[in-house]
């Protein structure tokens, strides 16, 4: 496989190299040079494949000969060793669950995936690799579950001290073994420019080998491309088309699920959901693709004002809105609909649904309005992660999962550190 940058289609890189560095240094995206179809034999066949084969199946035709067969078996079978159950609601309306893997959101296909990949080419080096990752709570989670006890890597994760849940800091501080946590005094921005800092000092980067666990990095989207081929799997579709409803943010998800029908799978159309953070949706309508100053909303990691995946679906299209709006159709919705939906969707099928796929429930009743289309929307987070506002939407206390419920017991480890950049780089040196 070798890819491109968006802003240059006519220069490629390795997988390794996409996989490193993360971003092309014209500040474009890496696309995979082709998204070759799989067998029809084989989608016709789905049902008689395991989530695991299946996912090694499309990682096969994406990647193709950068990852010889037998090691890319083994990356696979370690990353995606949780299921992605569909939850029948009603006759037309499905839900893709995504949260049974560590942190309890979909950001755990990618980041696991990520973190197997680099410390396969890493083996090649030799060289131990230090990914620096800054969160404001959610990706942090991930990425220290994902690179987990994960051979030759040490990962260093910044966090704005106070400023992530109980919840969100326990999954950061409570590792151990490879993962450290420094609890910055400062804002999520603050541990931000540390980290860019950091990747331009001289002195630490012929000392160490740094490297960023970035979620634009391609390596996050192929193994999320692989659950919408499981959903399907596991729908009687009957005769009706198919539709994805894809709660929205950086438009990472929806962006695999066109790769997946890139790849054969017969998905009719994809709705893009979004909070009061609407440029997709309003491209859609208007053709015009206005990035704003994102707003804080009860779905917070949909939060997002200038998309980052945006520039990948534009190259989909080739640049064509046409294209676009003839398979994607999008819908936003203010927090005090999504309440409302999280309410009646428990009073109505007695299904917890936390606010990020309650938004996606909801674009899929809108589009159902004029189109007879069977419909399995993205639960992209567990309820109970969202405790707080859940409990006062429901009006009563939501059961905590036992994985989640032993985190609070669990003692929490941080080094606490100053935005002061010599002081992170000191112990940046003195550490690794
Ligand atoms: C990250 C995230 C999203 C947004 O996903 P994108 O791929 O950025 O569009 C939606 N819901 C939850 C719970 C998330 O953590």
């Amino acid at each position: 496989m070798r890819l491109y940058s968006t802003k240059n289609p006519h220069k490629f890189v390795s997988l390794k190299e996409a996989v490193f560095k993360g971003l092309p240094e014209d500040n474009g995206l890496y696309m995979p040079e082709n998204i070759p179809q799989l067998s029809p034999l084989f989608i016709n066949n789905l049902k008689n494949h395991s989530f695991q084969s299946i996912a090694f199946e499309v990682a096969k035709t994406i990647i193709g000969d950068s990852i010889p067969e037998k090691d890319l078996k083994n990356i696979v079978e370690a990353a995606i060793d949780f299921p992605a159950p569909v939850v029948k609601l009603d006759e037309v309306t499905h839900v893709l669950e995504l949260f049974h893997g560590p942190s309890l959101a979909f950001k755990d296909f990618g980041a696991r995936f990520m973190a197997q990949l680099m410390s396969y080419f890493n083996q090649e080096d030799k060289k131990e690799l230090v990914i620096l990752v800054a969160t404001s709570g959610d990706t942090g989670g991930a990425v220290a579950a994902g690179f987990y006890k994960t051979l030759g890597i040490k990962v260093v994760i910044l966090y704005p001290s106070g400023k992530v849940s109980m919840l969100q800091e326990k999954q950061l501080t409570t590792l151990g073994e490879n993962i450290t946590a420094l609890e910055i005094n400062g804002t999520f921005d603050d541990c931000q420019a540390l980290v860019k800092k950091a990747f331009l000092d001289e002195t630490l980067t012929a000392k160490i080998q740094l490297s960023s666990a970035n979620s634009i990095n391609i390596s996050r989207l192929i193994p999320q491309s692989f659950y919408y081929f499981e959903a399907y799997k596991q729908i009687e579709s009957a005769d009706k088309p198919v539709v994805f409803s894809v709660p929205s943010g950086n438009f990472g998800n929806l962006t695999a699920g066109l790769f997946a029908k890139k790849m054969g799978l017969p998905i009719h159309e994809f709705i893009a959901a979004t909070n009061a953070n609407d440029v997709v949706p309003q491209y859609l309508t208007t053709g015009e693709y206005k990035p704003i100053p994102s707003v804080r909303t009860l779905s917070n990691a949909m939060d997002v004002g200038n998309p980052s995946n945006f520039a990948r679906m534009l190259d989909i299209y080739g640049s064509t809105w046409n294209n676009m709006t003839e398979e994607i159709k999008g819908y936003a919705f203010d927090d005090e609909t999504t309440k409302k939906a999280v309410k009646e969707i428990f009073e109505k099928y007695n299904y917890i649904i936390d606010p990020h796929g309650a938004v996606g429930y909801l674009a899929l009743k809108e589009y159902q309005k004029t189109t007879d289309a069977l419909g399995i929307v993205l639960e992209t987070a567990h309820p109970t992660k969202f405790l707080d506002d859940m409990g006062s939407i429901l009006e009563q206390e939501i059961p905590i999962p036992e994985r989640l419920a032993v985190l609070s017991e669990k003692e929490k480890v941080a080094v606490p550190m100053s935005i002061d950049f010599e002081n992170f780089k000191e112990w940046l040196l003195e550490n690794y």
